[in-house]
């Protein structure tokens, strides 16, 4: 349960994370909130000779209304999402429910989406808010979108060089309401399954829907099929209840120790469900 040794550095501005990160290459990971890294190091399943903290750049924490929406700083702590009213609830709700008080007092929201666990939760609010993710490197800021990001199991498009500096959610209007809910698991809370929607009703039709799952596949994904479905109708029984239905259309289900593929292709359908259900009864 000891990490093997590693050089530390603490760097106080993104410019100089990226510096020490283009320096050191693949010998280097980036520290936010530790509580996925630190395990994965005390396991020794990860070794990196180079720990650039990034946990201490103040510069990097903060959430702002801005004209092209709401901007959160990459080293965000779960506690300051889950607690504020400008981010879109789907975020909120899914930060909330990020593990318990120790984790969401530490854990970051870049931590999470460059970590990309295949039962983490921000990333379902993320590509169901149509979220973009901005990377910084030496010599670039990239903009990436949310639905395009999460590749594969623990997979991102994120480059070795690249720091998740800041998270773009479209601000909430009021004719748009979001949700986000889980089957968690009852002893770390990581999702099982777990659904955010979005959805924007006009003159009582839905005129934009949006859904992203966690949990069922190797990585978070948009239900596209899900949303023909919804857009056009006036969110009732039949169109939800379809919509619901194909949520989990062409996915390669996780089967594990924790629920069969079977039981999470059932768990994408019931919450999805009620996802969409509480979004609509968010929007007016
Ligand atoms: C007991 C326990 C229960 C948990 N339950 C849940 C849960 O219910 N739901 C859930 O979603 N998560 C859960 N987690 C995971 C937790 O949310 C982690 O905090 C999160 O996955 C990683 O965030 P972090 O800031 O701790 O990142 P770290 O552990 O510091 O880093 C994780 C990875 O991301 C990279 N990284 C970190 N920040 C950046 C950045 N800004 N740019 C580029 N790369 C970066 C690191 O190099 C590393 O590879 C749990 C963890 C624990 C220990």
């Amino acid at each position: 349960m000891i990490p093997a040794p590693f050089q530390y550095h603490k760097p106080t501005s993104v410019a100089e994370a990226a510096e020490l990160l283009k320096k050191h290459g693949s010998d280097a990971k980036i520290l936010a909130g530790g509580h996925s890294l630190i395990p994965l190091m005390k396991l020794r399943l990860a070794q990196p000779e180079v720990i650039i903290d990034i946990g201490a750049i103040e510069s990097m924490s903060y959430i702002q209304e801005r004209e092209e929406g709401i901007a959160i700083g990459g080293t965000t702590h779960y506690v300051d999402i889950a607690n504020s009213s400008t981010v879109p609830k789907a975020l909120s709700e899914a930060a909330a429910q990020v593990a318990d008080v120790q984790v969401r007092n530490r854990g970051t929201i870049g931590g999470s989406l460059a970590h990309s666990d295949p039962a983490a939760d921000l990333p379902a609010a993320l590509v169901a808010l149509k979220g973009q993710i901005i990377t910084s490197s030496t010599n670039e800021h990239r903009t990436l979108e949310s639905n395009e990001f999460f590749q594969d199991l623990f997979t991102t498009a994120l480059r070795e060089d690249e720091i998740i500096s800041e998270i773009l959610v479209p601000a909430e209007s009021e004719e748009t309401g979001s949700a986000y809910v889980k089957f968690g698991n009852k002893a770390s809370h990581y999702a099982v399954v777990g659904v955010a929607a979005s959805v924007t009703l006009t003159n009582g039709k839905c005129i934009e829907a949006s859904i992203g799952v966690t949990g069922a596949g190797p990585a978070a994904y948009q239900a596209s099929e899900s949303i023909s479905e919804l857009v056009g109708s006036d969110l009732g029984d039949g169109a939800i209840e379809k919509a619901s239905a194909k949520a989990g259309e062409g996915v390669d289900f996780n089967d594990d120790v924790h629920a069969s593929g079977e039981y999470r292709a059932h768990l994408v359908t019931v919450f999805a469900e009620r996802a969409i259900r509480l979004a609509a009864s968010r929007a007016s």
